[in-house]
């Protein structure tokens, strides 16, 4: 498409963003599960209308926007209060999980820089079940990565004696996750946290998914292992707000126990011709919308309302284990939260990925094993029998041999 010489009217423009939405996964309705946290239409207005407020604003420019300097303050200080923040803690918004990661990583390097003396190259420890974003982020920064074996008893939870053999004097950061993506099962941060403490070692909590779901779980009597700051070894956690904190997206928080070690994250340059400039993370222009849909969301939702929509997950979530099991699946390890991935032990589970697929569900898979896999939102309450009754029809297409061509499920 050639830029329009002549402008349309924003009429119709927009009857064309609209129609261009017509061909994608059907989410409103509740047909996807992977991707969108569905809270409803009136969550939906507070994102919108709260974000439309601040979406000219820069978080950039907190002397220009106290707004949303304190906005964002905020938001961590309410971050931390639900996961074991203690005094002195501190942190900062960022534009998502990825981010998070990257930047909880960079402080991590420049604190081993600062106090092990370690130059590159460093290494970091992580569970095969981790997250890519700390490839990405190793990546950038020339790390190494060593991932390590799940345990092999059905738990699909991270080894932390295995990763502690994997750790030498050039390990800079273990990571656990609470819970990871694939299985949706919160790591053993407690066991993780002893093997780090033991030899100095940073431990990152990855909690992208979970963070504002897990303390809100355990208020409602899920039996949530520690997985936060009340883990004494935890030096940071990752924390998205636009996943089951319900904000609007392009907002992560990234917490530190302390200032000491949040103090290795922002970046400040005086040696350019402009004038000096300092970022807490990776992003210069900060979207003010971000900032306050999160915040205002935060305020809307209160401890009742997060306790409320992330009870109705975890109750989704049982209504699909017990379905599950009726149709013959085997869920994989033991998920407390919204994440679930079960797999067809006599089946090929891709091809009944397939089957739904055709029938307008647009949901992820875990390749370790083969299985099918939900991320669950509140929406999903409305459906989850529908979604039972064609796995039920998919299964025994695909037991009957009669799956129609493979659909690959990948992320882009
Ligand atoms: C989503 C997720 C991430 C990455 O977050 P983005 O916001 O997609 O960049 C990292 N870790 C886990 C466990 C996640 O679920």
């Amino acid at each position: 498409m050639d830029l329009p010489k002549a402008g349309k009217t924003w009429d119709e423009v927009r009857d064309t963003l609209i129609a261009r939405g017509e061909g994608d996964a059907k989410w409103r309705d509740g047909k996807t599960a992977v991707y969108i946290f569905n809270a409803g239409p009136e969550l939906a207005e507070v994102q919108r209308d709260a974000y439309a407020l601040y979406m000219s604003e820069n978080g950039l420019g907190p002397l220009a926007f106290p707004s949303l300097a304190q906005m964002e303050q905020e938001v961590i200080q309410m971050a931390l209060s639900i996961l074991h923040g203690p005094a002195g803690a501190a942190g900062a918004m960022t534009s998502g999980g990825t981010d998070s990661i990257t930047m909880a990583m960079k402080a991590a390097r420049d604190f081993a820089r600062a106090g092990k003396g370690l130059s590159a190259p460093a290494n970091i420890v992580i569970p095969q079940s981790a997250h890519p974003a700390f490839d990405k982020a190793a990546h950038l920064m020339d790390i190494e990565v060593r991932r390590i074996p799940l345990r092999r008893d059905g738990s699909y939870e991270a080894d932390p004696a295995a990763m502690g053999d994997a750790c030498d004097a050039r390990t800079m950061m273990m990571v656990g996750s609470a819970p990871n993506f694939p299985h949706g099962i919160i790591d053993p941060i407690e066991a993780l946290g002893e093997v780090a403490a033991s030899r100095d070692i940073w431990l990152h909590t990855d909690a992208c998914v979970g963070g504002y779901f897990a303390p809100f779980a355990r208020m409602n009597g899920v039996p949530v292992p520690p997985f936060d700051f009340e883990v004494p070894a935890v030096r940071s956690i990752s924390a998205d707000l636009h996943k089951y904190g319900y904000a609007a997206k392009g907002a992560s928080t990234v917490l530190f126990r302390s200032k000491e070690l949040y103090q290795h994250m922002p970046f400040a340059n005086r040696e350019w011709s402009g004038a000096p400039m300092s970022t807490p993370t990776l992003a210069g222009t900060r979207p003010g919308g971000a900032i306050s849909a999160a915040w205002a969301v935060m305020q809307v939702l209160g401890v009742d309302g997060y306790r409320e929509k992330q009870d109705l997950v975890c109750e989704t979530r049982e209504r699909a284990e017990v379905g599950l099991r009726k149709l013959g699946y085997e869920v994989l390890g033991n998920p407390l939260l919204g994440l679930i991935a079960f797999r067809h032990p006599q089946h090929d589970n891709f091809a009944i990925y397939g089957e739904m697929f055709r029938k307008g569900w647009f949901t992820s898979i875990t390749t370790e094993p083969p299985s099918l896999h939900l991320m669950l939102s509140p929406k999903h309450a409305e459906v989850i029998d529908d979604y039972l009754e064609d796995l039920r029809c998919s299964t025994d297409t695909v037991a009957a041999g009669q799956q129609g061509a493979k659909v690959e499920a990948r992320y882009n």
